[in-house]
């Protein structure tokens, strides 16, 4: 396995993790956690989704249905100059509303609300709406970073375009590009200080997001949530100490988790993930994650050689 796809894998799988790891605390305040828990590190399912064990959520799931629409759009999705075209857009649509209509244990407000539009009237993006300042958008993106790895152009615009089929607002847009960006980075090997640096200047160019002092909400409210990411994985070099960080700061654990788990993932590659967590995910949920990051990559190759 070359560096480059042991960190994908890593960023997925460990994106995986922390939905299932953080799943049973969402919504929980973190003294809540501790009376309960302690420190909560194990994976047990349950929480308010009353979900089996190593299962994971919406985050994991709508990250699923955005690599399927784009492995079915295939290279030829990139087209010319254009790169992202209006059908592989309609395709990503198209993927959210089977997912929509499988009926996934989970499904945020906002996205609802932008699949019933798309399924309504087909327009592949709502007005602005200051009410779509939600995470929903954000949580998803991981496949659209990694069909597009070294093509920033690329990445920028199918990003926006995935995100406006459900969230239509400028702080979701740059958290989307912000830590899709820090992926695409750390995919690329960037190491724990200088990503320090890089999150630092980040922070300096979109001060809407700035975490220090850290404030300690980890609400669905995306500026919530890219503060509690970037506080704790700046915070922990170490996977598992990031991780367990996060989802007990609670609220929307799932998704920081998930979020956190991405990028420590990436940092430290999939044969560095603890195997107790790994190896309590579903089977076929490490499959699908598996046969995706092949096939993204292999997206990227292809973008990179037309
Ligand atoms: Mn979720
Ligand atoms: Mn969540």
């Amino acid at each position: 396995m070359s560096d480059l796809h042991d960190r994908a894998l890593g960023a997925y799988l460990g994106f995986a993790i922390g939905d299932a790891l953080g799943a049973t605390v969402e919504f929980m305040r973190p003294r809540e956690i501790a009376a309960r828990y302690g420190v909560h590190r194990e994976i047990i399912g349950g929480g308010w989704l009353k979900l089996a064990r190593g299962q994971v959520t919406d985050d994991t799931t709508m990250s699923l249905a955005l690599g399927d629409a784009l492995l079915q759009g295939g290279c030829s999705a990139f087209p010319g100059d254009a790169r992202v075209d209006d059908r592989l857009i309609r395709g990503i649509g198209d993927a959210y509303v089977r997912w929509f209509k499988s009926k996934p244990v989970d499904c945020g407000n906002t996205c609802r609300r932008g699949i019933m539009r798309y399924m309504r009237d087909g327009t592949l993006a709502g007005a602005p709406n200051p009410g779509d300042g939600g995470n929903g958008a954000l949580m998803r993106n991981l496949p659209a970073v990694l069909a597009t790895l070294g093509d920033d152009t690329a990445f920028a615009r199918l990003s926006i375009a995935q995100s406006h089929l459900t969230h239509h607002h400028p702080l979701s847009d740059a958290a989307t590009l912000g830590l899709g960006r820090l992926s695409a980075l750390l995919l690329g090997g960037m190491g724990h200080s200088a990503c320090q640096r890089w999150v630092n200047q980040w922070v300096t160019d979109n001060p809407g997001f700035c975490f220090t002092p850290y404030r300690g909400y980890a609400t669905a409210y995306v500026v919530d949530t890219v503060q509690t990411v970037l506080h704790y994985f700046t915070l922990h070099e170490d996977f598992e100490a990031a991780l367990v960080a996060t989802v007990n700061q609670g609220d929307d654990a799932d998704t920081t988790g998930a979020l956190v788990g991405m990028l420590a993932g990436a940092r430290c590659g999939a044969a560095q993930l603890p195997q107790r967590w790994l190896s309590r995910l579903q089977p076929d949920v490490v499959q699908a994650i598996t046969d995706q990051t092949n096939g993204l990559l292999a997206l990227a190759q292809n973008l990179n050689e037309t």
